[in-house]
């Protein structure tokens, strides 16, 4: 482990456990003389529970420090490429948490339920629109998790037709996330790699190579993962489609486009989208998510149970359809973040969602042309929302590696960015400022990273040892990862 730089006055620096001092309480619990009740058996108590001895005052300070060593969207930038790291209104919190929202029971007869089941039933509309594919399941909790639904909907689909024997392959462009193959994996099939061009979009002529009647799939990022455009998508489309197989979209994000292109008009079958980076929750850490799948009627008979529907008397239902693939958790989906995503969309409205995509666009070309020269650009054309450098010009004539850079970056006072991600980007820093940074925050940005730049050439070890200003220096990622220290132990070194 690295070295600890404890401040005096930093009541983080030292756990609890260490801050104790015998015989202080945080609080005081008055003697009770009416009547006692019994303790249970003498086996099932223990003598000893080790905790720590704090004030009030010494607890409070405590986790208060604690919580301000989190670099949250709350406290700066946060230009973490693909994961769409923005602001979210608060005010979509505070409808989430509308009483009538926070207490509704899941199990509530739907009559019950009709204040959240119709506000749901709204999203779904909403998002079929924005999409423009008409049918909609919103219990996928997560990106990863859309995807695999999408896919064991193609598979359904296919095995409707008989084709499931025959058709065992998925392509998957060389940029994708990895969520895509592991997907495609998941569900049986086997991955066929299909190489970026150039111009960063995908090679057409491997492609059509590739398609053939063993293909169930192929799986399209839109904006891809480099942050462009992926040109000709619609002929893709149309090729897929002559060959029988059908194109899966990654919609996850979709704050580059929406307002502006729909997938279902691309000519794509099955989207998923991350209501978690485009619509208003603030994630990290694993969630939470909402990854709802929209697909063509084709493939509607196939979604994921439940899925959202209005009777003749008006009355919102939970139906299943009637090949649907089933259930992928508990319940109706994850209830909190479609709300939230409910509140964004009406907030804003559509000229709302376009004006979003376009500042989107904006912060990330104004981003990749302040940058521009004093790092390498790989595919060096207008981006959507993300731009995707390359440190190799550092490592090669300064021995300073995008990890570094990274590291450096925090000490800049920023989150690093997205690192080696896309795979196809050597050394890549995938830089995505998100629609809600202010210019003077993206200049500021781009003026550490080219002071950064600066230091990599005159004082490479500075960044080698990088960060020198957090509360835990260098890690060893690797020691850390296979023997975790994850609680406090009395008698053990916990170095
Ligand atoms: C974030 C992301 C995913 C995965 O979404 P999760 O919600 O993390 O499962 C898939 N594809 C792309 C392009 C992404 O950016």
């Amino acid at each position: 482990m690295s070295a600890h730089r404890p401040r005096s006055e930093d009541f983080g620096a030292q756990l609890s456990f260490d801050r104790g001092t015998p015989g202080r309480r945080a609080v005081d619990v008055p003697s009770w003389d009416g009547e006692q009740t019994p303790l249970p058996d003498a086996h099932l108590l223990r003598d000893e529970v080790r905790l720590p001895e704090l004030s009030q005052g010494g607890l409070v300070r405590y986790y208060t420090a604690l919580s301000a060593r989190n670099y949250g969207i709350d406290s700066g930038t946060y230009p973490l490429g693909s994961c769409t790291m923005k602001y979210n209104p608060k005010v979509d919190d505070l409808v989430a948490s509308l009483p009538g929202f926070a207490t509704a029971h899941p199990q509530s007869p739907p009559e019950e339920a009709q204040g959240t089941l119709r506000t749901l039933l709204e999203l779904r509309r909403g998002l079929a629109e924005i999409t423009g594919l008409p049918h909609v399941s919103l219990a996928p909790a997560a990106g990863a998790h859309g995807e695999l639904a999408g896919v064991l909907m193609i598979t359904r689909a296919l095995e409707d037709r008989g084709e499931l024997e025959t058709r065992r392959r998925i392509l998957v462009p060389d940029s994708a996330h990895g969520t895509n193959p592991a997907t495609a994996a998941m569900a049986g099939f086997t991955v066929t790699q299909i190489p970026t061009g150039p111009d960063g979009s995908l090679d057409r002529a491997t492609i059509e190579r590739e398609l053939d009647e063993t293909v169930a799939a192929m799986m399209v990022t839109v904006p891809n993962t480099l942050g462009l455009w992926e040109n000709g998508i619609e002929e893709v489309a149309d090729l897929i489609h002559e060959a029988g197989a059908y194109l899966y979209g990654d919609g996850a994000n979709l704050n580059a486009i929406m307002g502006r292109v729909r997938y279902g008009d691309l000519g794509f079958d099955v989207v998923h989208l991350n209501l978690h980076k485009s619509f208003s929750t603030p994630h990290g850490g694993g969630g939470p998510g909402a990854g709802p799948v929209c697909c063509s009627e084709e493939l509607a008979p196939y979604l994921p149970t439940p899925v959202l529907e209005e009777d003749e008397d008006g009355l919102v239902r939970l139906v299943a359809p009637e090949r649907s693939i089933g259930r992928l958790q508990q319940f109706h989906g994850n209830v909190g973040v479609l709300i939230r995503a409910y509140a964004y969309m009406r907030a804003l409205g559509l000229e709302g969602l376009r004006a979003v995509s376009g500042q989107a666009v904006l912060n990330a070309n104004y981003l990749r042309v302040l940058m521009h020269g004093h790092y390498d650009l790989p595919y060096d054309r207008p981006v959507l929302h993300e731009v995707v450098f390359s440190g190799t010009r550092q490592r090669r004539e300064h021995g300073v590696r995008t990890y570094d850079i990274a590291k450096r970056l925090i000490d800049h006072g920023f989150h690093p960015p997205t690192v080696y991600f896309p795979l196809i980007v050597e050394e890549a820093l995938m830089i995505e400022p998100t629609e809600t940074e202010p210019p003077e925050a993206i200049e500021a940005l781009a003026e550490a990273m080219i002071a950064i730049a600066g230091e990599s050439a005159e004082d490479p070890d500075t960044l080698h040892g990088a960060p020198w200003t957090a509360p835990l220096g260098r890690l060893d990622e690797a020691t850390a990862a296979r023997r975790p220290v994850l609680r406090w132990q009395p008698d053990e070194d916990a170095g």
